[in-house]
């Protein structure tokens, strides 16, 4: 399953066991031989890049360049495995790198911080094993990178023969990288924009404290880029109309600002509480984590905003109405 985007670079639909069952992998067979984004470290996700990389004459060997557009596990997974085949460099937007590390290094240490932010916040303790068991399996499937490069917004990333601009695109990951090509209208988004679903958008232990605020900048600037095509994790691999999709997206999340207003005027909640009236369907327990940190990133943007409170009170923080 491979799309050819623009001459040498290719996208590759690789599965993974995910609602989304596909992430993209971007293959560019000119050098330095690139990849951007891993999938995740899983037999079938080895098996579909090692395959497409065969149809191009290449192999793992061959790759010289991993760009990953953000840290988490379906886009960084076979990271360190290729850089440990090929000696190929990783590279990461500077500030998801710090957010990587604390992450798949430190992860005893990161815990007990990210636990705590969630019951908190009113998750219910008996979830913290189950969320625990789920996290250590998501952890097995990431090889990380024995080092990172940084990369900044404004570098050029050569691609295909072209010269492609790092953006920093925050939201859905504090340090989530894009690659825009200006003459070509193409942009590499990776989760910064998708179509179907609406990328996760969570206020976490360590994030960034207004991650929504943050995501709406990012659709903004999408909106203004306007590009012809855009190459998405999922879903994809490429879009023609991210301009049009980036405004639906900020018009869902006003409509859940406007939901977290009323709710809270009727009566001061905790944000998990609120969760699940926002999300009313049955959901995994790191589903139900997802709408927590999702409903965080919305009442805590309204907070910055000065349109809401919140009080201590009853081993949680209880969120109302001025
Ligand atoms: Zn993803």
């Amino acid at each position: 399953m491979l799309t050819r985007v623009h001459d040498t670079l290719y996208a590759l639909q690789v599965p993974i066991p995910y609602p989304m069952r596909f992430v993209t992998v971007l293959i560019d067979t000119a050098r330095p031989v690139t990849l951007v984004d891993a999938a995740l470290d899983t037999p079938e996700a080895r098996e579909a890049i090692e395959d497409a990389l065969r149809e191009l004459g290449l192999h793992w060997e061959r790759v010289e360049r991993v760009i990953v557009t953000h840290h988490h596990p379906d886009h960084y997974g076979l990271a360190g495995l290729v850089e440990e085949r090929s000696g190929a460099t990783v590279h990461m937007l500077d500030l998801d790198i710090a957010r990587g590390e604390r992450y798949w290094h430190m992860w005893e240490k990161w815990l007990p911080g990210h636990q705590k932010h969630l019951t908190d916040h009113g998750l219910p303790q008996d979830l913290l094993a189950e969320l625990e068991a789920e996290s250590r399996r998501s952890r097995a499937r990431v090889h990380p990178a024995s080092r990172l490069h940084p990369l900044k917004e404004h570098d050029r990333v050569r691609l295909a023969g072209h010269d492609f601009e790092v953006l920093w695109l925050p939201g859905h990951a504090d340090g989530h990288l894009g690659l825009w090509q200006p003459e070509l209208s193409l942009l590499i988004a990776g989760d910064a924009v998708l179509p179907r679903i609406s990328p996760n958008v969570g206020l976490y232990a360590y994030s960034r404290p207004d991650p929504l605020g943050d995501y709406l900048g990012t659709l903004a600037r999408i909106e203004t880029l306007a590009p012809a095509r855009t190459v998405v994790g999922h879903y994809g691999p490429v879009i023609d109309n991210a301009a049009t999709r980036a405004r639906e997206l900020i018009a869902h999340h006003e409509e859940r600002l406007d939901f977290c207003r009323e709710e809270l005027r009727r009566e001061p909640r905790h944000a998990y509480d609120l969760s699940n009236a926002m999300f009313r369907r049955e959901l995994s327990p790191s589903g139900r984590r997802f709408a927590l940190a999702e409903t965080l990133a919305h009442v805590e943007y309204l907070r910055a905003r000065g349109e809401l409170t919140r009080e201590w009170s009853g081993g949680a923080w209880m969120y109302g109405t001025i």
